[in-house]
């Protein structure tokens, strides 16, 4: 049995990850469950996998729980300092928290040694280098989720030398709109995703190309590729999931259905391989991949994102707390489609590409920045 904790039970991923636990009920167990927001969904989750522990760090909805988990036998906590206690058991933590949120509880698993099956980009854009410190000093993993760096993950399991990561987008659902359209985007026309099915953060960041922006950072950290060495492509069909280029010039592609529940099970079974029930691709009826170079200049969050590599120190962190911020203020219709990336632009200039040492200067940092980015939405800087 591999016991595991699921972070961000209630998300896209979370949900899905609990789907993967019902097709192989003999092999995977939940011990812990975390969630935020849906109450009610975390509690018909808790009571149908009965974990030892449920952390809800939303005071509502923790309030809202709190009473009837307890009476079912099940230990409920408001905050993830009691979750090392909890992770003695767990085998594989599934960090599916959305944002710089997961970096508390993703850093707490490392510092026990533990497997992380890692969904949750933002922590390692955010917070790489504290990341790099846990795994180099208490021996955990990380096994990624994203799509791509699984298929990148299950590439250079062939071994052999890299020259090169090729990182696919789908190219969100704007791919083809003239530039002088992007402008007036409104969030339902960016949330309506055209080959992935995600949570609406990660939905608007794919729409800006800003997901694919963290995802390069994200790589950089997962395999240790220079951020030059890894190149985006656009491939429409989200059939190629990634692919690396060896020395020789051969390229090795991992291809699939666009079904997370694909790279969640892979991961969680690693190094493993399991039958399911899940759809499997039928290359006949796709018939043609499309491959092409990104729009730069009409979608800026990706080159803002090898900018920040190139300054490096706190700078991605800033990055990814100015686009949490911008994209939460898109939806709630204050700022336009655009406004995103010069919002994550100008914030990032406002700081010095210092280091930090411990979570608590991130976390300061990280609030700076969020309210830097809040203030230049506001209409203050721009
Ligand atoms: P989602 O919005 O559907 O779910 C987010 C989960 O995090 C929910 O369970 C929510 O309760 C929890 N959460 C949100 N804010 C929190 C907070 N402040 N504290 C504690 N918990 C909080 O998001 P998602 O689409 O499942 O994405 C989760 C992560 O996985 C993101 O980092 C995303 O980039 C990544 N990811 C998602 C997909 C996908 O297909 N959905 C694919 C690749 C990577
Ligand atoms: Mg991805």
């Amino acid at each position: 049995m591999t016991n595991i904790a699921v972070l961000g039970a209630t998300g896209s991923i979370g949900q899905q990850t609990l789907q993967v636990v019902d097709e192989h009920p003999s092999l995977f167990s939940i011990s812990v469950l975390a969630g935020y927001h849906n109450g009610a969904l975390l509690r018909d989750q808790a009571l149908k996998y009965r974990p030892q522990a449920v952390f809800i760090t939303d005071a509502a909805t923790y309030k809202s729980l709190q009473a009837e988990l307890t009476q079912a036998g099940i230990t409920v906590l408001d905050s993830w300092d009691q979750l090392a206690a909890f992770l003695a058991d767990v085998d594989i933590v599934l960090g599916a928290i959305s944002g710089a949120a997961g970096i508390e509880p993703t850093l707490i698993a490392l510092k026990l040694g533990k497997t992380v099956a890692l969904a949750n980009k933002e922590t390692l854009v955010a917070a790489g280098d504290l990341v790099a410190e846990a795994l180099a000093k208490y021996g955990g993993r990380i096994i990624p989720v994203d799509s791509e760096h699984s298929a990148i993950f299950q590439c250079l399991e062939a071994n052999g030398q890299p020259a090169k990561i090729l990182l696919t987008a789908s190219g969100g659902p704007f791919r083809h709109w003239a530039k002088d359209k992007l402008v007036g985007i409104r969030p339902a026309d960016a949330l309506s995703h055209p080959t992935w099915d995600m949570g609406r953060k990660i939905t608007i960041d794919s729409a800006t190309l800003m997901n694919k922006g963290l995802e390069v950072i994200e790589a950089v950290r997962l395999f240790d590729m220079p951020g030059e060495k890894i190149q985006v492509l656009v491939h429409e069909e989200s059939v190629v999931h990634s692919m690396v280029q060896w020395v020789d010039g051969t390229v090795m592609a991992q291809l699939g259905t666009a079904d997370m529940r694909l790279p969640i099970q892979y991961a969680l079974a690693w190094p493993k391989r399991l039958e399911n029930t899940f759809p499997t691709l039928d290359l006949a009826a796709i018939g043609t991949l499309h491959f092409a170079e990104p729009r730069w200049e009409d979608f800026p969050a990706l080159n803002l994102a090898y900018k920040a590599l190139d300054r490096g120190g706190i700078i991605p962190a800033v990055l990814n707390a100015a686009n949490e911020v911008a994209v939460d203020q898109f939806l709630k219709e204050k700022i336009g489609f655009l406004t995103i990336a010069e919002v994550v632009a100008t914030t990032m200039q406002a700081f010095q590409a210092e280091g930090v040492e411990s979570l608590a200067q991130l976390q300061a940092i990280d609030a700076e920045a969020r309210a830097k980015a809040l203030t230049i939405c506001a209409g203050d800087g721009l």
